[in-house]
């Protein structure tokens, strides 16, 4: 991530990498309130972030030691944090609902999400326009993030929260059809059907 800062020619190839959905994904959560850092050191460009597991992730421009950094070697949403809060790297606009980079809804997987968000008949209470916020399915749930599992573990949007876009207006609700129906039953099953014998 050093190249983001100084004017060379690989700085270019580093932009695409930017561009990239998986690395969208990671800016896009990099601005949620809770990957605020720990501390912030501007002097020497280094952070430390609370990890989900509890651990503390120390992280510069140039390496974290979190999961991801270290399984991929590019750029996690701690770098990305820290670039930002460093004014070095301009984390997307919001102009986006969620900030989420709108191919991502396009993906097989999100459709399905965006299905069972909005036929799934989950509860919805205490939804604010104001705050864009609603707890769906009993989870507390933003445009951007989501109390449930599924989030924390994939952080990429849940069916909570496609079920509060839709509930918003910022997405539009999908046409019903009798194979997406079917579809997810099939898939509902698969996964829950020795729980529904009890
Ligand atoms: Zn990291
Ligand atoms: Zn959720």
């Amino acid at each position: 991530m050093e190249e983001i800062k100084e004017e060379n020619p690989t700085e270019e190839e580093l932009k695409e990498v930017h561009k990239e959905l998986d690395q969208r994904l990671r800016q896009a959560r990099a601005t949620a309130p809770k990957y605020a850092p720990l501390s912030l050191d501007i002097n020497a460009q280094t952070a430390t972030f609370k990890g989900s597991s509890g651990r503390v992730y120390e992280t510069s421009l140039y390496t974290c030691t979190c999961r991801d950094y270290s399984i991929r070697q590019l750029p996690c949403k701690h770098m990305y944090r820290l670039a930002q809060e460093l004014g070095i790297f301009a984390l997307p606009p919001s102009k986006h609902w969620g900030g989420w980079p709108p191919e991502i809804h396009s993906v097989p997987a999100q459709k399905d999400r965006i299905y069972c968000g909005a036929f799934e008949n989950l509860s919805v209470s205490e939804l604010s326009e104001t705050t864009q916020t609603a707890k769906v399915g009993g989870f507390l749930t933003s445009l951007s993030s989501c109390e449930c599992r599924g989030f924390h573990e994939t952080g990429i949007p849940c069916k909570h929260i496609y079920c509060l876009a839709i509930k918003l207006h910022v997405l539009t609700r999908p046409e019903r059809t009798t194979e997406m129906d079917r579809r997810i039953e099939e898939r509902y099953n698969l996964i829950f059907k020795p729980k529904r014998k009890q």
